[in-house]
């Protein structure tokens, strides 16, 4: 790639709308904490390049969130996160975690997400908080409780609700009633679909009023599901390494992205996980302008379309579209 191209995507303005928190802890912190050789660190905290599934890859988090059970230690991982997105030049960050799982140490979940909130204020990067409810079994007082937390929390920090988890075992379509009460409760979300399930879950999250989903690429399975997507103005967040690890796609060269956004789908280029996919924005925007047809132009335009889809105010998004704008004509 060219050396003025490379020197223009460090430099250039980014916005992230898919980035899980355990999933992006800083490695230097915990190797040093805990004193871990990088061959542990990477047994425990990264994915394989091809793992057999999104399950298997969903075992990488376990150790950061056992460790993410103290407010101190949630401070850290907001505080180390954000530190290192503001020197990538990411000009606004949507931060998403579950505020159930780090409750094991007694923090409430409400702690948790006033721990959070508390932490990434201090850090000079604009940024908001995505609170995931989750797939699984017995957990629907949980979720309940974390959909309240948003509704207590948002515009104060938090910006939306998201769906994730094991995708293929707990369907879509069997959270028709919780989306129906965080609609009538005016929250607004995203939803992990199309990631491990396929198009009916894409069409249950398009049913339940996503304006966002998750991941969303097997979207190219369905001619039709692609054109539902466009009617509606949905945003995907696509997140290209992250799809290979679990093996939705096989390469950077077949991943859908490039076809979804030809076809006029507003996508967007997400890291996912930092630390469990070993990437960065950066090297995202690189894989796909080596091995797709994407220009840094297109790359350019999902950030605009990032902002556009962002959980914020029209006035907080033109701000950052001229961020991007202003960046561009200077380069020029
Ligand atoms: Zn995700």
């Amino acid at each position: 790639m060219e050396k003025k191209v490379l020197k223009f995507i460090k430099k250039m303005p980014k916005v992230e709308l898919h980035l899980h928190l355990d999933g992006s802890l800083n490695v230097d912190y915990i190797k040093n904490k805990y004193n871990l050789s990088d061959e542990e660190i990477k047994n425990k905290m990264v994915a394989d390049e091809k793992c057999h599934n999104l399950n298997d890859y969903l075992t990488k988090f376990d150790f950061p969130i056992s460790i993410m059970q103290t407010k101190q230690e949630l401070e850290s991982a907001v505080y180390n996160l954000l530190e290192q997105l503001k020197k990538q030049n990411v000009i606004y960050v949507e931060i998403r975690f579950a505020p159930q799982f780090h409750t094991k140490g007694g923090l409430t979940q409400d702690e948790v997400v006033q721990t959070v909130i508390e932490a990434k204020n201090k850090v000079d990067i604009k940024s908001n908080v995505i609170l995931c409810i989750m797939r699984g079994k017995d957990n629907e007082n949980a979720n309940m409780e974390t959909i309240k937390l948003a509704k207590k929390y948002l515009n104060k920090g938090v910006c939306a609700l998201d769906l994730a988890g094991a995708e293929a075992v707990f369907k879509t379509c069997t959270y028709e009633k919780m989306f129906k009460y965080i609609k009538d409760n005016d929250i607004p979300f995203t939803i992990h679909a199309g990631e491990a399930d396929g198009i009916e879950s894409i069409k249950s999250a398009i049913d339940f009023g996503a304006k966002r989903l998750g991941h969303g690429v097997r979207a190219i399975e369905d001619e039709n599901v692609i054109e539902n997507i466009k009617d509606n103005e949905i945003t995907l967040e696509v997140c290209p390494t992250s799809n290979i690890q679990t093996c939705i796609c096989n390469s950077y060269e077949s991943h859908p992205i490039s076809r979804l956004y030809f076809n006029g789908v507003k996508t967007t280029i997400n890291t996912d996980n930092m630390t469990v996919s070993n990437t960065t924005l950066e090297k995202e925007y690189e894989n796909l302008i080596e091995n797709t047809k994407l220009t840094i132009e297109d790359i350019i335009k999902m950030n605009i379309n990032s902002i556009n889809a962002a959980f914020i105010s029209e006035s907080e998004k033109k701000e950052l579209i001229k961020k991007v704008k202003d960046y561009n004509m200077e380069e020029e």
